[in-house]
């Protein structure tokens, strides 16, 4: 047996199946054999899961494993793109994967070669050669994710179909057979939701986007992501409400029905898109829109299958102005931040909204997990602050906004605070502001204009300052990187959403997302403390989220967020602790109050009004 590297097996444990490697995020380009052969097998991801299943036993040495080493070119994209969002450096095990193969071919050892049965070629027959695996390998890097509650579960077959037709066809094929089927976007759901003994239908090969600018719309077929999307509407001058940016369009639809903190103008679910296509379970292709067609529009309170596979999405394309711009207003309190956040939506004030807390903010501004730390402490004991409201908007809402609130932090000293992040977080500047005794918070010393100089000055922001706290290696990457405008702008940075899976960068995120009435802080405290005494209980680590008004400040999503080191045995069997007593408790709250309910009644009815979720009458 070939040799297993400890260090390399225990990074590729711990990837977190985000998909971002698929996207081409940093504009570092993709891992050359990602978009030639589509399999997740064939991107960094599916490279670590490779490693991670020779080293548990799990998988033969095949043709395709090998296939996947030898095509890794070792170019070293994959560590920009992972390092900047999980703080890992996979070639490190792209290495080791490689060094593995070189032994194993070496001592000539056997390599598995699946053999051609019936179903494969009927599979074959309809989305072509290349496009279907039964290769154990492959499926292997289709089985799992860091979901706590599941184990491994490889289906018998991955199909890529490339059309809607074929979509339909392999459906019929596989109820034909008997055999059962799951759809797979980019597996970003990370709730166990994409696998099956039977067939995995991964929509990568279907990439088509057209854009109808007098209707409004782009019709985005089922492989398309939101950040790809995102850029194409972004170069017209456009935008979509874009969620996870390495998820599809259409699977993040049809799954949460795309929240984000955009939907504060934009809402979410149905009010995302004007039509979609679907293949429903027995085959058939239909449209949404369809006055004959099953009503999908409705939303009923229970866990609920979805229409069927959506093979293209027309979603709504808004307007945007070439001046807007981010802005961060910080409070102390959650309940003045959200009363701010709750009155900007009803004065329809700014696009973007959320309140965010500290740990949201320091993984956002920050390329390094120490340095998270560190600004997540500073940010309420040197600085006073617990939580910002973020809000983007054009010059007339950011004027309104400085005229509601005495202080706040702009796009300027934003990018200046970010550049210079690691200079101040120095104890002697953090030391020097909290010894300020004037009448003022520290915060909204920080914020006043004329301290832009003295701040410019104590901090030297540059592309290289802030690249100091960033592995020698990698610093002519961040350097560049951080030299590009859109890295500390706002707008642009919560359009494409890149920065949000650093949430994780520390432990998987296990989110909770809690649709409630704003105006109720009991309400609130009542569920922030409930998620907080279950984790204590469980000693998990836990953390506020993000809260965004929505549909004029009457409603808002909330996201409570648990850490797992998915990993550990331990620390998945605390959530499976944890969840049984979060279900039942906030099933009673959503009976008691109107206006609560849990986003996993949502999952799967994406495509419904979310009037019919978010009002019960
Ligand atoms: C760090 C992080 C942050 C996130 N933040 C947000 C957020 O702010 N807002 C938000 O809305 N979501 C958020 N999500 C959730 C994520 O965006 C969604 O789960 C999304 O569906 C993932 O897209 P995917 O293509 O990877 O879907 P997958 O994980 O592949 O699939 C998700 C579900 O949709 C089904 N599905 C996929 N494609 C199709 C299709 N074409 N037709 C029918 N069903 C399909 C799958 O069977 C599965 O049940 C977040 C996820 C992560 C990891
Ligand atoms: S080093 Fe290998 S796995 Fe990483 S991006 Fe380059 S080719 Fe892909």
């Amino acid at each position: 047996m070939p040799r297993i590297d400890n260090e390399a097996r225990a990074t590729a444990a711990q990837c977190r199946h985000y998909a971002m490697c698929k996207i081409d995020y940093l504009a570092t380009g993709l891992c050359p054999s990602g978009p030639e052969k589509h399999f997740v097998t064939y991107y960094p991801q599916g490279r670590m899961d490779l490693y991670r299943g020779l080293a548990e036993g799990r998988i033969p040495v095949t043709e395709a494993l090998l296939d996947a080493a030898d095509t890794c070119t070792m170019c070293g994209i994959c560590d920009a793109q992972c390092h900047f969002v999980t703080g890992m450096q996979p070639t490190s095990v792209m290495r080791a994967l490689k060094d593995y193969v070189e032994e194993f071919r070496r001592a000539k050892g056997e390599v598995v070669r699946p053999a051609e049965d019936q179903v494969l070629r009927k599979l074959r027959e309809i989305v072509g050669r290349d496009w279907v695996s039964n290769d154990p390998a492959v499926l292997w890097t289709y089985a799992d994710d860091p979901f706590p509650l599941a184990g491994p579960q490889p289906p018998r077959y991955v199909v890529l179909p490339g059309t809607t037709e074929e979509v339909a066809a392999v459906v019929r094929l596989a109820n034909a057979l008997n055999l059962p089927f799951a759809i797979r976007g980019n597996g970003g759901s990370v709730f166990g939701f994409v696998f099956t003994d039977g067939i995995v239908l991964d929509m990568n090969r279907m990439r088509a986007i057209a854009f109808d600018l007098d209707n409004w719309t782009a019709a985005v077929e089922a492989g398309v992501t939101s950040f790809e999307l995102q850029q194409e509407a972004c170069r017209r001058g456009l935008r979509i409400n874009a969620a996870e940016p390495a998820a599809t369009v259409c699977g993040n639809l049809v799954c949460t029905g795309t929240f984000s903190t955009w939907s504060n103008v934009y809402g979410t679910a149905a009010d995302n898109f004007v039509d979609m296509e679907f293949v429903d379970r027995d085959g058939r292709v239909f449209r949404l829109n369809d006055k004959q067609g099953p009503n999908h529009f409705a939303f009923a309170h229970r866990v609920e299958p979805s229409p069927g596979i959506c093979t293209k999405a027309f979603v709504k394309l808004h307007p945007a102005t070439d001046d807007e711009e981010g802005l961060l207003v910080p409070f102390e309190g959650l309940d003045e931040a959200v009363r701010f956040a709750r009155e900007l939506g009803q004065r329809r004030i700014g696009l973007a909204v959320a309140v965010l807390g500290a740990h949201y903010i320091a993984a956002f501004l920050s390329p390094d997990e120490t340095l998270a730390q560190k600004l997540k402490a500073a940010l309420p004991e040197a600085l006073g602050v617990n939580f910002m409201v973020f809000v983007t908007g054009d010059q007339y809402a950011r004027e309104a906004v400085r005229r509601m609130t005495p202080a706040v932090i702009d796009a300027d000293l934003l990018r200046l605070l970010t550049l210079g992040l690691p200079r101040l977080l120095e104890p002697r500047w953090l030391n020097l502001i909290g010894e300020y005794e004037g009448r003022e918070r520290p915060y909204e010393l920080l914020c006043r204009p004329e301290m832009r100089p003295i701040v410019e000055a104590a901090l030297q922001p540059s592309p290289e300052t802030i690249t100091e706290a960033v592995p020698e290696g990698l610093r002519p990457f961040y350097r560049d990187l951080y030299a590009r405008p859109e890295m500390t702008d706002m707008v642009w940075l919560n359009m494409h959403r890149i920065v949000s899976a650093r949430m994780s960068r520390r432990k998987h995120m296990f989110a909770f997302l809690v649709y409630l009435p704003p105006d109720k802080p009991a309400v609130i405290h009542e569920i922030l403390d409930g998620f907080a005494q279950v984790a204590e209980a469980n000693g998990i680590d836990h953390d506020f989220g993000f809260l965004t008004p929505m549909d004029f400040g009457k409603r808002a999503i909330l996201e409570y967020d648990y850490y797992i080191d998915h990993t550990n045995p331990a620390e998945r069997e605390k959530i499976a602790k944890a969840m049984p007593e979060l279900d039942p408790w906030l099933d009673a709250l959503a009976a008691r109050v109107p206006g609560v309910l849990s986003l996993k009644y949502v999952f799967s009815q994406g495509c419904s009004r979310k009037e019919n979720f978010l009002y019960q009458v």
